[in-house]
C-alpha cells in the first residue's frame, strides 16, 4: 500500500442516490488506482437531518456496489469530546468565542458576519462559537478544477464551529476528523468547492497537515440544482449494480467495463482502467434522464 488515503464521508440524511454514487466511486478508483487506503465515515452530527437507518442502508448499497473500505467506519457522533476539547482549547486561547447575533442581525450586515462579539469587553459567555479567523485563506488549487478562488469576505468570515443549539458544525468536524484519520487527498462533489477555504483556515489556524484537493462534478437534473437527499434523487439499485455502476463510470469520463455478475471485477477492472484526465473539469454536468 501506498500513503495515499482517501475516504468518502456521507451524511446519513438519506439512501445512495446517483450524485452520493459517484462520490463514493470517484473516491474510490482515485483511492484503489494509487494503491492507497479508502475509508468510510459516517457524518452523523447533525440529528434534525438525519433519517433513521439511512447510515447502514448507505454501509449496505456501499458492499452491493464492491465498494469495500479499509479499517473501521468512523462515526461522527463519537467524537464530540474531541470536538469539545478542540473548541475549549481556541476558547481558552482566544481563538474562537461566543456571539448571540441573529440571522436578521447577520442579514442587517450585508450577509457576513462582521465579529462585533469578538470585540465585546467582557466576552460572552454563551451563544454560538465562532472561529477568530486570522488565516482568511481565500483560494487554493484543486487538482481537477484548477485555482479557486472565493471572495475575501466569505474567506475571511469568522464562521461558526458550534451552534447555538449545540450542535457542531460541518467545517470543524471535517477537518478534525480528516486530519485525525490521516487523509492525504480529500475527493468529493464541487458543492464543497467554496467550504474548502474554510477548512483550510483552519488548518492553518490548528496547525494540522493539509491534504490535497480533488472536487468532482455535480450530477444535476437542472443547472444549480445537484441530485440531493433533500431533492429526494431516487435511490440507486443496490440489488442490481450494474447500470449504475457503468453510469458513474460514464459520468466520471472513464470508459465501460465488462459485464460480469460479480461487481467486484467490474470495480477491479474500472481501478485498472481508471484515468484522473478523463474526468471532466467542471462543476455540474447536466443529466438527461
Ligand atoms: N458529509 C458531506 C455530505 O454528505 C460530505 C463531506 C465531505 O466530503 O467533506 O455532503
Amino acid at each position: 500500500m501506498s500513503s495515499y488515503t482517501g475516504r468518502f464521508a456521507p451524511s446519513p440524511s438519506g439512501s445512495l442516490h446517483f450524485g452520493s454514487l459517484v462520490a463514493a466511486l470517484g473516491s474510490y478508483l482515485r483511492a484503489r488506482s494509487q494503491q492507497g487506503k479508502w475509508l468510510v465515515r459516517i457524518e452523523d452530527i447533525d440529528p434534525p437531518r438525519e433519517i433513521p437507518g439511512a447510515a447502514d442502508d448507505i454501509l449496505r448499497t456501499l458492499e452491493q456496489f464492491g465498494l469495500h473500505w479499509d479499517g473501521d467506519i468512523l462515526y461522527q457522533s463519537n467524537r464530540l469530546e474531541a470536538y469539545q476539547q478542540q473548541i475549549d482549547n481556541l476558547l481558552a486561547d482566544d481563538q474562537a468565542y461566543f456571539c448571540q447575533c441573529t440571522r436578521k442581525q447577520i442579514k442587517e450586515m450585508g450577509g457576513t458576519y462582521d465579529g462585533r462579539c469578538g470585540r465585546l469587553e467582557p466576552p460572552l459567555s454563551s451563544g454560538a462559537i465562532r472561529i477568530r479567523n486570522q488565516s482568511a485563506i481565500a483560494s487554493f488549487d484543486d487538482i481537477l478544477m484548477g485555482k479557486v478562488t472565493t471572495s475575501t469576505d466569505f474567506a475571511a468570515e469568522d464562521f461558526i464551529l458550534k451552534r447555538s443549539d449545540g450542535l457542531y458544525a460541518y467545517q470543524l468536524a471535517v477537518v478534525l476528523d480528516d486530519a485525525f484519520q490521516g487523509i492525504t487527498e480529500v475527493v468529493r462533489g464541487a458543492d464543497l468547492l467554496e467550504a474548502t477555504v474554510r477548512q483550510l483556515s483552519l488548518y492553518q489556524q490548528f496547525g494540522l497537515a493539509e491534504p490535497q484537493w480533488l472536487h468532482l462534478p455535480l450530477a444535476s437534473l437542472e443547472p444549480g440544482f445537484k441530485l440531493s437527499k433533500q431533492n429526494h434523487a431516487t435511490p440507486v439499485d443496490g440489488n442490481q449494480p450494474q447500470p449504475a455502476l457503468q453510469a458513474a463510470l460514464t459520468f466520471l469520463g472513464q470508459p465501460q467495463v465488462e459485464w460480469y455478475q460479480d461487481i467486484r471485477l467490474m470495480l477491479e477492472q474500472a481501478v485498472a482502467q481508471f484515468e484522473l484526465h478523463r474526468i471532466p473539469g467542471q462543476r455540474e454536468i447536466l443529466l438527461t434522464n
